[in-house]
């Protein structure tokens, strides 16, 4: 049995940027990255399931102040990666990005929030309904000339295909001349403690290594909860699908977002491969799957402690809350055959309001699950990071916006793996910092 010092199990974009971050900026020399489906990004991370930003906090009316300034650095080691390491790899495409404040409620509030980041962003401007119009047509064609209108635009939004990223990384992990055994098609069943480590064990192979960091988005929770950790937390699956239009805009332009919700506003924007290609959401309806159009994981929801007294207490008590509620109930009409359509056009016409039904149908077989955490003893939703650190294993979860902050969160967990390995590891911080640090990145400055 080969033995290791790191494994990462889960190739998404968490699971492979640490694998990047260990292999370039530290001195572990034997790392393996094991994965269950055949392809590097099968999940969330996949191009379609997603939706293709790269959130810096502008945008994100829901973010408080100091969520904004982290979530910008962190955002930019991605920017300044697809900017150079990931370069010519087509990676992403950069345009403008807004966030549309409409009607005087939202414009007031609108004008309170740039003057709450702009020292954050000293690129983001605000826009008058002309400038809008120049950049973006078909959101004031049709509209209510009475209709008050203002948005907070940059020209550096960046439209990333996480699960090319992800591929990348890998690749690049695998040229940095340490070993890095990537073992695809192998469904971690189980991961045991011994003396020197852990022995993860799959179908048709084990392997046992010092540190393990499990990135396996909802399945980490169960991962987790046989080793005994996170038995107080549950998973509210919240699944994201997203409607295809027609050359209807030409950048990102988010809606105004719900304070207490952890979930993005509807949005719509270019498909990162297929520009032509609008895509407006996503959705956000509770489905008891880990992943989504994978009803076999139906038994694996039912396996986290969502579905004790607690558990069960919790959700309940969540779904109460009228705002959730509320929310719930709309985001489950939207898929509904017919009618579905119809009433999420009325948030499409939002953004462009000369959309009929006949612009728009429901992406089949796309979007992804955002596993929401559920504290199942304070019976409140998590609306901070899904981490659980142990004895030398880390636990990933990472909802939204997990795939912009993958860099930073490697390096947060690659400085933990290093104390884990002792003395003998080293883990460059500097190195990492001239590379893709947020000060030497021309994203947002
Ligand atoms: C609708 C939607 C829109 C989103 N939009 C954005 C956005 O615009 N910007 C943003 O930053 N974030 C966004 N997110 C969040 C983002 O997609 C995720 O945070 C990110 O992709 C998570 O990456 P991950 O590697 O942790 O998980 P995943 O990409 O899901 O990867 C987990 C991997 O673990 C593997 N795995 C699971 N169980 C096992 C096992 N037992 N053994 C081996 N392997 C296993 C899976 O096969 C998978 O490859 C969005 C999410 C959704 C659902």
């Amino acid at each position: 049995m080969k033995k290791y010092d790191v494994a990462i199990i889960g190739a998404g974009v968490t699971g492979t940027s640490l694998l990047y971050v260990l292999s370039k900026y530290t001195n572990i020399k034997n790392l393996v990255l094991l994965e269950k489906y055949k392809e590097i990004a099968a999940v969330n991370s996949q191009r379609n399931n997603n939706s293709q930003t790269l959130h810096f906090g502008d945008i994100e009316t829901n973010y408080n102040r100091e969520k904004a300034a982290k979530v910008k650095e962190a955002a930019e080691m991605v920017a300044k990666y697809v900017e150079t390491v990931g370069k010519e790899e087509g990676l992403h495409y950069q345009r403008h990005k807004m966030v549309l404040a409409v009607g005087e409620e939202e414009v007031t509030a609108l004008e309170k929030r740039f003057e709450e980041i702009k020292d954050i962003f000293p690129k983001l401007k605000k826009i008058s309904k002309e400038e809008i119009a120049k950049l973006e047509p078909n959101t004031v064609k049709g509209r209510n000339p009475e209709e008050k209108l203002l948005a907070l635009c940059t020209e550096d939004g960046y439209a990333i295909d996480f699960g090319k990223l992800s591929e990348s990384f890998v690749k690049h992990a695998q040229k940095s001349g340490k070993t890095v055994d990537v073992f695809m098609h192998k469904k971690i069943k189980e991961i045991q403690k011994n003396k020197k480590g852990y022995k993860i064990i799959s179908e048709g192979k084990t392997v046992e290594a010092s540190a393990v960091v499990v990135c396996a988005g909802s399945h980490s929770l169960i991962l987790a909860q046989q080793l005994g950790y996170g038995t107080e937390l549950g998973l509210l699956p919240v699944a994201g699908s997203f409607y295809i239009g027609k050359n209807m805009l030409n950048g990102k332009v988010y809606t105004m977002q719900l304070k207490k919700l952890p979930f993005a506003a509807i949005h719509g924007d270019p498909d990162v491969k297929n520009p032509a290609e609008t895509r407006f959401g996503p959705t956000a309806k509770v489905l008891p799957l880990l992943e989504r159009h994978r009803y076999t994981t139906i038994p694996d929801f039912i396996r986290t402690s969502v579905f004790t007294i607690d558990g069960i207490l919790s959700l309940l008590k969540i779904l109460a809350d009228p705002t959730y509620f509320r929310f719930v109930l709309k985001n489950f009409s939207y898929d509904l055959p017919f009618i579905g359509k119809r009433i999420f056009l009325k948030d499409v016409q939002k953004i462009v309001p000369s959309a009929t039904a006949k612009d728009i149908h429901l992406g089949k077989g796309i979007g992804g699950i955002r596993p929401q955490i559920v504290d199942t003893k304070t019976k409140t939703m998590n609306m901070g990071e899904a981490k659980i650190v142990g004895e030398k294993i880390i636990f990933n979860i990472t909802p939204s916006p997990g795939a912009s902050v993958c860099l930073k969160n490697a390096e947060n967990d690659a400085r933990k793996v290093v104390e884990f390995l002792g003395k003998r590891s080293k883990f460059d911080e500097q190195k990492l910092k001239e590379a893709l640090g947020s000060k030497a990145s021309g994203a947002q400055k």
